[in-house]
């Protein structure tokens, strides 16, 4: 499969997990992958890893919530490719508490990661879409955007970008852009394991409880995401906009 042969593909939070997973499946698509992520040893592994199979990547640490960072994370691949045609707003972190618990800092770390990181990323890498008249962005919601105890400031966040993803479908849309969101549910990763260390529990015994309330009766992978990441990046995607597609096992609203 050679669909996104010639196309540029910026991932933030590439590193490991979903974001690791969506990039080696449009590298091995056809796409020169950008591999964005806040920590410079990790992202490095991660190219390492990825040049010693061949997919055509590279990397730029940037941290998604300095904005002169995203300029420059922008402008380096403007500078190199003339366009970006993809990008996947994929970094994410959580920081769970009930809302008595729950600090000021902890909404705030949470909203500007994903709220301001995705709003940043995708705000310069519009510029270079509409300039060339094409792109596909990609933003990662959740399933906790339909509540989940313990992460009002999750929850918020990835309704928000439900909200956000809806309003740039409407208005790239003249320009050939197209704008989507993926909301995962249980997926296993770094940040669900993060999840059963909070709740005192063996990463399995969560695993377990999870895909008990999953028709398709299994947990999730960084595969079954970077599926659907492909699929809306398709240029044959074209008239699907504004959507947001829950990759979670079963129906969710
Ligand atoms: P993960 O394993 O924790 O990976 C997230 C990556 O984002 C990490 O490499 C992290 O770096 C990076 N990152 C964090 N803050 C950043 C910043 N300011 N700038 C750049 N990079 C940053 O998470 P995941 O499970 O793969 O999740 C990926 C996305 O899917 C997230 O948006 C998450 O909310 C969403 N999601 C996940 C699930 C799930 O079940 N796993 C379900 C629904 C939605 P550090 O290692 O330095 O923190």
């Amino acid at each position: 499969m050679v669909q996104l042969e010639n196309q540029i593909a910026i991932v933030t939070g590439a590193s490991r997990g979903i974001g690791r997973e969506i990039s080696k499946k449009l590298a091995l698509d056809g796409a020169t992958v950008y591999l964005v992520d806040i920590q410079e040893q990790a992202l490095l592994e991660t190219y390492h890893q990825f040049m010693e199979e061949n997919l055509s990547v590279k990397a730029i640490r940037a941290d998604v919530t300095n904005e002169a960072e995203v300029e420059k994370l922008f402008a380096e691949v403007e500078g190199e490719h003339g366009k970006v045609d993809i990008l996947i707003n994929n970094a994410g972190i959580i920081r769970d508490n009930l809302l008595y618990k729950m600090s000021s800092t902890d909404w705030d770390d949470v909203m500007n990661v994903h709220l301001k990181g995705t709003f940043l990323c995708s705000k310069y890498a519009q510029k270079s879409m509409v300039k060339n008249q094409y792109g596909r962005i990609i933003n990662l919601s959740s399933v906790s955007a339909l509540g989940s105890r313990g992460q009002a400031n999750y929850a918020a966040a990835k309704a928000g970008i439900q909200g956000f993803t809806k309003t740039l479908a409407m208005e790239l849309g003249k320009y050939h852009i197209t704008v989507n969101a993926i909301a995962p549910g249980f997926i296993m990763t770094d940040m669900t394991k993060a999840v059963a260390e909070r709740l005192g529990i063996p990463f399995e015994e969560l695993i377990e409880a999870k895909v008990k309330q999953i028709p398709v009766n299994r947990a999730g992978t960084p595969e079954d995401i970077a599926q659907a990441a492909s699929f809306f990046a398709s240029p044959d995607s074209s008239f699907i906009s504004g959507q947001v597609l829950y990759v979670a096992g079963g129906p969710k609203a």
